[in-house]
């Protein structure tokens, strides 16, 4: 069971779960000590030798076992501050000089291998938003990136079959899970696994890198020697709490949240059936609908119907960040002419979502886009 979380008193219905998740009431909980008590010193330096502090680091320390229990045997967990840095350390930290990546993978990893300016190839992409099984990893390739789930179109990558290609082609593998981590298993044969605690009931703030046993990583941030001398920094124990705990929660929970991310998905396609799902049909995270309404229904002017529907928090399916008015480069590697991207909207719905305020949310949709006429 997840405790109940409270919903917000507008009625606003929140539909963005892949840009962050609701903080679990049980994380939430898991954080309060260590930002007061207990003694009222709980806030102590988790890396101070005296009682308050060790009590702090015990803290760490149990946090760092739940959430590695999200990811594979053999290896380790650094705290960061973000997926974003856990990527960078990956990336900048490897040593690596020479890149593959999949043309859908988010800024954190496109953006940094530019930054880090090593040669890099794109990785096919098919039109079903999945890199194909059996892709070749470019010769010389000292680095692949591959993600776990597609944050814009929830496509599940065959990360398993591209890791063991890597490792096969002498490369290393890193695969970005924050969008399935705690959701799925883990990319079992990956090297360096990337997580967010935010995208999976946590809080805001903290991310982790994984790294494999035997897989050097420089540090990128340099200071105190924190995490193993590969992070430093004062590491936040309320943070570190709720990501532990929000972590073994999405254990207990994986199967249950999934089953109902799949029941809430079928019922909003039967309403948006005039809707074409972008990606995969079937090789997906059910808790992603980023869906387009087709030419012959007459497209869509999504700006429109963001403000005729400003109680409903969801994304445009075609900004790589909402309101960035970058075009998806994610839309685009799959096919998606401009004004297709443009018709897309991005639903995404979890754990706390309920079927009545999803199905309001999906009718009410339907109706505005279907006032809107035919726009194409
Ligand atoms: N990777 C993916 C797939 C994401 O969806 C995000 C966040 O949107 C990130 C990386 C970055 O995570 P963070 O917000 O922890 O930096």
């Amino acid at each position: 069971m997840a405790g109940d979380l409270v919903k917000p008193a507008s009625g606003m219905i929140y539909l963005d779960y892949q840009a962050t998740t609701p903080l679990a009431p049980e994380a939430r909980a898991a954080m309060l000590p260590w930002l007061e008590g207990p003694e009222g010193i709980g806030f102590a330096n988790p890396h101070s030798p005296h009682r308050p502090g060790r009590g702090a680091a015990a803290a760490v320390g149990v946090a760092r076992e739940q959430v590695a229990r999200l990811l594979p045997p053999g290896g380790r967990v650094v705290f960061t501050g973000s997926a974003t840095e856990a990527l960078n350390l990956a990336i900048f930290g490897s040593n690596a000089k020479t890149f593959a990546v999949s043309p859908i993978e988010h800024a954190a990893v496109l953006d940094s291998v530019r930054a880090h300016g090593g040669a890099c190839r794109m990785l096919p992409c098919g039109s079903d938003g999945l890199v194909p099984e059996d892709a070749r990893i470019p010769a010389g390739t000292q680095l692949v990136a591959v993600m776990q789930v597609n944050n814009e179109i929830g496509t599940v990558q065959p990360v398993d079959t591209l890791a063991q290609a890597s490792r096969a082609a002498g490369a290393l593998f890193l695969c970005d899970a924050v969008q399935g981590g705690g959701k799925l298993a883990p990319p079992a044969g990956a090297d360096l696994i990337a997580l967010s605690a935010h995208k999976l009931y946590g809080p805001k703030g903290i991310g982790a890198l994984w790294i494999r046993d035997g897989v050097e990583i420089a540090p990128i941030i340099h200071g105190g020697g924190q995490e193993q001398g590969l992070r430093s920094g004062t590491l936040s124990p309320a943070l570190c709490a709720g990501f532990g705990a929000a972590a073994a929660l999405a254990l207990e929970r994986m199967v249950a949240d999934a089953a109902h991310v799949e029941m809430l998905s079928r019922r909003a396609l039967d309403i948006l059936s005039g809707w074409t799902l972008n990606g995969s049909a079937t090789q997906r995270w059910h808790g992603n609908l980023n869906v387009r309404r087709a030419k012959e229904h007459g497209g869509l002017d999504v700006a429109r119907l963001m403000s005729d529907l400003r109680d409903i928090a969801f994304s445009a399916g075609s900004a790589c960040a909402s309101g960035s008015g970058r075009p998806s480069h994610v839309l685009s590697a799959i096919g998606l002419d401009e004004r297709a991207a443009k018709s897309s909207v991005r639903l995404g719905f979890g754990r706390y979502t309920t079927l009545p305020e999803l199905e309001d949310a999906c009718a009410r949709l339907e109706a505005a886009a279907a006032a809107q006429g035919v726009l194409l």
